[in-house]
């Protein structure tokens, strides 16, 4: 065993944060086979292809309902247009995640009102919602981030002390589960992502929302197609955000994977926590902490390096051909874009640490047991002279 993990870490080149190539390699008969059905069928708008996904990826995650959309970001869209957030309305949510989380809130003319993260999951601490509710209160949007359902209980009690639905952004966290259930039905909708980096990564953009609520989903299929019910009718004012036959054709493929693939990014984990704990790094380099109860599906791996070491060892590691990414580097109550919600530095402080702290490191389904090494042992060679 020992020899065996031994192997060739020194002959490992590059180690890029994501390379999706050798995932291409394993199903290109298929997507090659998926996209030319289309070709053939010259369908491409809302057809059977997409209906199929959306059948597909709510008996996975156990929801009544999915509807298709254009993106991740067009599902948070659509899923507060649904509960008809307008302007002056407020959505509870955090600071730390994509901008999209807070960017389509304010799309609508609503406000988004931050509520700081627990340091220990980077997810939403819903111990500090309830106080954040008000009558101007439409949704409360936790994030599951990095592919680590949030406290839904915790977030579930605030909600229902005030009626107030649910909307998860679950675009990191398409397989991940909270006590057997998955992201999709812990909320009253879930939205999803398929750009290429997430889980379950389409051939360009693409998106989903998903609910038991069949009105809700009716409303959403209208929302999606410019509000039209019957045709050229518009009760509602939609937009255009559609699922393309090809994206849907070419994701059919790769669900059917998912389950494998998630196994492989679990064990790809489980690798680093023992390089990182062999290695003696452990003082120095926080790895992910998974909440009980929880199914991590590792869309990042992403570790925290304390005393101003974080930009320093990502430069070294850039130097040492190692890709890395910092998710996120400003959190949204410090964006130019919100400065009229009127927030300074020290309003959400583990937000603001997280952002200076945390560093994504290399993780996906074919990530090599001899790369995860070299890794580990570039980030060793940074802290032995420090
Ligand atoms: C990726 C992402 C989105 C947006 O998804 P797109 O498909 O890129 O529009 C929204 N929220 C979070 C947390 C994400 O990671």
């Amino acid at each position: 065993m020992a020899t065996e993990s031994k192997v060739g870490s020194d002959a490992v080149g590059a180690v890029p944060l994501l390379d999706l190539k050798p995932q291409f390699a394993e199903i290109r008969d298929e997507v090659m086979a998926a996209v030319e059905r289309v070709f053939e069928s010259q369908h491409f708008i809302l057809g059977p292809e997409g209906a199929a996904l959306e059948r597909e990826v709510a008996a996975y995650v156990g929801a009544e309902q999915a509807v298709g959309c254009a993106s991740g970001s067009d599902a948070l869209l659509l899923a507060f247009m649904a509960l008809d957030v307008k302007a002056g309305d407020e959505i509870v949510t955090t600071p730390y995640t994509f901008f999209a989380t807070a960017g389509s809130i304010a799309r609508l003319g609503a406000k988004p009102v931050f509520v700081d993260i627990d340091p220990a999951t980077y997810n939403i601490d819903a111990s500090q919602i309830e106080p954040r509710i008000t009558w101007r209160t439409k949704a409360i949007c936790p994030v599951h981030l990095y592919g680590q359902a949030a406290d839904m209980p915790g977030v579930r009690e605030a909600a229902d002390l005030h009626g107030v639905p649910i909307v998860e952004d679950a675009a990191q966290a398409i397989g991940a589960e909270l006590d057997g259930r998955r992201a999709g039905v812990l909320g009253h909708m879930a939205c999803f992502s398929f750009y290429p980096t997430k889980n379950l990564g389409g051939a360009g953009d693409g998106g989903m929302v998903t609910t038991d609520d069949v009105e809700l989903a009716e409303k959403l299929r209208m929302l999606r197609d410019h509000g039209m019910r019957p045709k050229y009718h518009y009760r509602l004012i939609g937009m255009n955000s559609r699922l393309d036959e090809l994206q849907a054709a070419v994701l059919r493929v790769k669900l059917a994977r998912l389950e494998a693939w998630h196994a492989r990014r679990g064990e790809a984990a489980d690798r680093y926590r023992k390089l990182f704990a062999g290695a003696g790094l452990l003082e120095r380099v926080s790895l992910p902490e998974t909440a009980p109860g929880r199914r991590h599906v590792y869309n990042q791996f992403v570790v925290r390096v304390g005393d101003g070491h974080r930009d320093a060892l990502r430069d070294h590691l850039r130097e040492q051909g190692v890709g890395t990414e910092v998710y996120y580097p400003v959190p949204l109550h410090l964006q130019d874009c919100f400065r009229s919600l009127g927030h300074k530095e020290g309003d959400f402080p583990e937000s603001e640490r997280a952002a200076r702290e945390t560093l994504a490191l290399p993780i996906y389904p074919d990530l090599t047991e001899a790369m995860q090494q070299a890794v580990v042992e570039r980030i060793a060679r940074y802290f032995e002279t420090r």
